[in-house]
């Protein structure tokens, strides 16, 4: 592309949207940024518009800023044809009607945003589909395997890598005994408080096997998950001959950032230390434990049933992870109410976004009740 790409962030005060204005900020000669949009931190949101002078700015508080217009809703950035491509880098269900309608709009999404495809893999991915629009991952596991794939065709499986959080060697015990601050001291990876208690328990990789079974179109069966603590291999693919490509690097989110947003090409943006195999010296892999880890299990157990379960596996435990971050339940008890939640789930085969967004909220409420009837205890 001659001229600069022009590119819009949904979510831009958060974990990936700063480290992406980072990134952009090495490359300004490359990318034109036409809108942020953030959520409550409008002090942050305005530091960003003033440093970057985007077109457009939304937040979900009233904002004004001289100079830039302020957008009423998510839906007109991801309708703005100005964009060549949509960050999408907000957590959350709020990511996914933007990402469709952008999809809609022909825009190519980087996206970072894991509920848009747990909720609604099926539905992202057949628009995406029927409107020749690119997803490229920004997720460090799926990108590393967007990074790997030449041909989807010849693959025989993926294989996920998990660094196993600060429980990996821990007992279920110590883990029902974890502070916050405890779950929240991630051993390799810098991220929001929500992906970081995920983690924790391995449900991160839980609903990564499902953003992976969309992404790729790979079966459940053939997507595996192997705990490699350094987190230097981000991913690998086996493909039919026996061959196995892995991508590597050091844990850093900025280089999957700018792999999705200036995909296919590769900018030089931040790159903080080369890379030395010396250096790492080792490379550990050992068997994820599902017994301790039983949200694994669980997530494969959602993603194979499909329809509204994995958009009700999503809300459960999203709802249990606010509340262990509001200390009314112990780490393991996330696991134990979202499994009580989903268990009682009746699933809707092939659900429309509107039915996902009912099952999403019935699903939080009931949670709700069960965490309040569980505590009152
Ligand atoms: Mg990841």
């Amino acid at each position: 592309m001659d001229r600069k790409r022009r590119i819009s962030i949904i979510g831009s005060t958060g974990s990936i949207g700063t480290q992406a204005l980072e990134v952009i900020e090495k490359l300004q000669d490359k990318f034109e940024i036409i809108a942020l949009a953030g959520g409550n931190n409008i002090e942050l949101l305005k530091q960003q518009a003033e440093k970057f002078k985007p077109k457009y700015i939304y937040a979900q508080k009233h904002i004004k800023i001289d100079g830039i217009r302020t957008l009423e809703s998510l839906d007109e950035i991801a309708q703005n044809q100005e964009n060549d491509i949509i960050l999408v880098a907000c957590s959350g269900k709020i990511g996914l009607r933007p990402t469709l309608k952008a999809i809609e709009n022909g825009i190519d999404i980087a996206l970072a945003n894991k509920e848009t495809l747990v909720m609604a893999g099926d539905i992202v991915m057949k628009k995406a589909k029927e409107n020749g629009v690119k997803i490229i991952p920004v997720d460090s596991e799926h990108c590393a395997i967007h990074q790997c794939i030449k041909d989807i065709s010849q693959v025989e499986k993926l294989i996920i890598t998990a660094s196993g959080g600060p429980f990996l060697h821990k007992s279920i015990e110590e883990m029902k005994t974890a502070t916050v601050k405890e779950a929240l001291a991630h051993p390799r990876w810098n991220m929001g408080r929500k992906i970081t208690v995920d983690s924790a328990t391995l449900m991160n990789k839980g609903l990564e096997i499902i953003e992976a079974h969309h992404l790729f179109g790979m079966d459940y069966d053939d997507i595996d998950v192997v705990v490699h603590p350094q987190s230097i291999v981000h991913s690998a693919i086996e493909y039919k001959d026996g061959s196995v490509i892995a991508q590597l690097g050091l844990p850093s989110m900025h280089i999957p950032i700018q792999y999705a947003i200036s995909y296919p090409e590769r900018f030089e943006g931040i790159k903080s230390k080369s890379f030395s195999f010396s250096e790492i010296a080792r490379l550990d892999f050992e068997k994820p434990d599902f017994e301790k880890f039983p949200t694994v299990k669980l997530a494969y157990k959602a993603g194979k049933i499909g329809g509204s379960a994995t958009a009700c596996l999503n809300a459960a435990n999203e709802e249990a992870v606010f509340a262990f971050l509001d200390g009314k339940i112990n780490l393991y008890q996330i696991y134990e109410i979202t499994k009580e939640i989903f268990d009682n789930h009746k699933v809707i085969q092939n659900p429309t976004i509107d039915e996902i967004f009912e099952v999403d909220e019935k699903i939080r409420l009931q949670t709700k009740e069960l965490i309040e009837k569980i505590t009152q205890k």
